[in-house]
């Protein structure tokens, strides 16, 4: 974040790990205590990617790890579900669970579901 300037606290630490991590979106999203739970709750876990993989290799990663047909839509909604738990720790003070996040992303998979061919629907009921 404050390679784009959006750093304007001065604060380099992640808001929910508190680690001396700079806020980038890979930590964030793939290296942050709170989404390296969440993802493992979906089945992925990056740590056979190495080190600093690519923003590629972790969809090519869900892409294996996923039904085939929904994985954009998981990958994207999990992604979203993780930065709007960022979001409502930092400006509501609510403490992110994974279970919280899991429960957003069945719903937010399920309000998506009707543009979804019929056999993923049914996958999604799995
Ligand atoms: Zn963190």
């Amino acid at each position: 974040m404050d390679r784009r300037h959006c750093n304007r606290d001065g604060i380099l630490t992640c808001a929910y790990c508190n680690r001396n991590a700079r806020k980038t979106r890979d930590h964030l999203f793939f290296g942050c205590d709170l989404s390296i739970n969440c993802w493992h709750m979906i089945g992925l876990d990056w740590t056979s990617l190495g080190p600093d993989p690519s923003f590629m290799a972790y969809i090519r990663h869900s892409k294996n790890c996923l039904h085939r047909d929904l994985y954009k839509e998981i990958f994207l909604s999990a992604a979203w579900e993780l930065w709007k738990c960022r979001n409502d720790l930092i400006f509501n003070n609510v403490t992110p669970t994974v279970q919280v996040w899991l429960l957003k992303l069945k719903i937010s998979l399920k309000n998506q579901s009707c543009r979804f061919k019929e056999h993923a629907r049914e996958a999604l009921r799995d």
